[in-house]
């Protein structure tokens, strides 16, 4: 069976829903076709800690997020806040005082960015704290907490030994399933069309793209093609002969029942900003050496972080710990790592000294995870190819959830033909024909993002 459309959009993570939202709601394409074998957002985009921020180390992302949050804000303005948008912050949290000036200096530079104000506690503007819920007159900027008093005082389960703390504002989080329900329910009422099937072939000739193959044996015609396919849109692309320079990472994240209630519910996302030892005794150091875990009894990177999961009464306490530096083709079912929610306890409890409770008797567990699928300089691919139609949405590394609806709105305005912001360029594919922007980004990968 053949049949023609108007775009076609392969991929149903959120930002395949986030792209078919943008091109059927708000720019009224008429006929829009999803194309997934799974059930929406089931791949990577439910595993995401669903966190975001505007705090970014260069002007094209902070530029980019800022839509993005402002499209979020908007859609929880129209949806009444049905995907529970909060603005808690990311609190990152040091207890080594020249990293901590380094963060007040990179927290100036962010800042010269567009990211907002900062300020100083102690200081002439007194602290505010954030709302439980909802995003409304939360402050924007940065709050640097300055001495690990001043960090306890507003924070009273940090540890002692912090000597620091950087509070981001514009930041927090929201449901990704619920926003995705609800762009896709809108989507399917301005005609949308979700197919369950697969992509097995991208046709191309006369440098333009051409009809979609899916494994069901049809095939959908459209002008349009756009690549969301997440963690396989590297092969994906390869069906139209189009080479994406995309790796991917495994990144693993641990629900754990708090049922003693440590971390507050109305807390922040808390990142310790320091490597660190953990303090196994020398019994479990044998253990681990002798089951090959030598990993583990060295120096650990930066950024343990963890956040309260669900409302006031749910035990849920989220952590994340990204110590293995797993670059491999995506691969499921995952590959497990069986000591990941003790260890991640054990990091958290660096900065969160009241989690030493769960010391002897861990507490309920479950982990699960995916790939962050990125570029080289840790920046997304959004917009056209050198092959006419095709278009790409991709590598969203551990920031989609948050990337996706500015993303989005980018993909759309070129697919439309709608005016482009000027942050437009700094997310082409075609940035890697520029030698000079090629010998920028070379050098080791960039990981350790959160
Ligand atoms: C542990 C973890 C924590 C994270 N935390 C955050 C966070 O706090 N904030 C944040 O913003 N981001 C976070 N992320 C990142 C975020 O989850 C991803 O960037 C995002 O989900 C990627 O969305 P996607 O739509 O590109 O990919 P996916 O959600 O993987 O969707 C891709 C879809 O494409 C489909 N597909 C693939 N091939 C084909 C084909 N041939 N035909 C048809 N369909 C196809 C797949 O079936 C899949 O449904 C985290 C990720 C992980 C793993």
């Amino acid at each position: 069976m053949s049949r023609a459309v108007d775009v076609v959009v392969i991929g149903a993570g959120i930002a395949g829903v986030s792209a078919a939202y943008e091109l059927a709601v708000r720019h009224e394409v008429d006929r829009v076709v999803l194309i997934d074998p799974r059930p929406p957002l089931t791949l990577t985009s439910d595993k995401s800690t669903e966190c975001y921020r505007n705090w970014w180390p260069n002007r094209p992302m902070v530029d980019l997020m800022s839509t993005s949050i402002d499209l979020l804000e908007r859609m929880a303005a129209e949806s009444g806040n049905v995907f529970g948008l909060n603005r808690r912050g990311y609190l990152f949290v040091t207890a080594d005082e020249e990293r901590f000036r380094r963060m007040v200096e990179d927290a100036h530079h962010t800042s010269t960015l567009g990211a907002g104000p900062v300020r100083f506690h102690p200081g002439p503007i007194p602290y505010r704290s954030s709302p439980h819920e909802g995003f409304a007159g939360a402050p924007e900027g940065v709050d640097i907490l300055v001495g690990g008093d001043v960090v306890v005082d507003h924070f009273p389960y940090i540890t002692h030994a912090a000597v620091g703390a950087l509070h981001v504002r514009r930041a927090g989080w929201f449901s990704a399933q619920q926003l995705g329900a609800w762009m896709l329910e809108q989507a399917r009422s301005h005609g949308l069309e979700l197919v369950v099937d697969e992509v097995v072939g991208i046709e191309s000739g006369g440098g333009a793209v051409g009809p979609v193959h899916l494994a069901g044996n049809g095939l959908i015609e459209a002008p349009i093609v756009v690549n969301a396919a997440g963690p396989m849109a590297g092969p994906v692309a390869a069906l139209a002969g189009i080479d994406l320079p995309l790796y991917s990472e495994l990144h693993l994240k641990v629900a754990c029942r708090d049922h003693l209630g440590v971390v507050p519910r109305d807390s922040p996302m808390v990142i310790w900003s320091d490597p660190q030892r953990l303090d196994w005794d020398d019994e479990e150091r044998a253990a681990l050496s002798e089951n090959g875990r030598d990993d583990l009894l060295g120096e650990l990177p930066v950024f343990c972080h963890g956040r309260p999961e669900g409302g006031a009464d749910s035990p849920y306490l989220l952590g994340l710990w990204e110590y293995h530096g797993v670059v491999e083709e995506p691969l499921w079912p995952l590959p497990q790592d069986p000591l990941y929610p003790e260890v991640v306890l054990r990091g958290l409890t660096t900065m969160v000294p009241g989690l030493s409770a769960y010391r002897e008797r861990l507490p309920q567990t479950t982990v699960d995870g995916g790939y962050y699928t990125k570029t080289r300089e840790n920046r997304p691919l959004i917009g056209p190819t050198a092959l006419s139609g095709f278009h790409i949405l991709a590598g969203l590394s551990g920031f989609g959830v948050m990337v996706a609806a500015g993303a989005a709105d980018l993909l759309a305005r070129h697919v439309v033909g709608a005016e482009l912001p000027d942050y437009a360029g700094a997310f082409l594919l075609a940035r890697y024909d520029d030698p000079d922007y090629l010998s920028a980004i070379s050098g080791p990968l960039s990981s350790g993002q959160l």
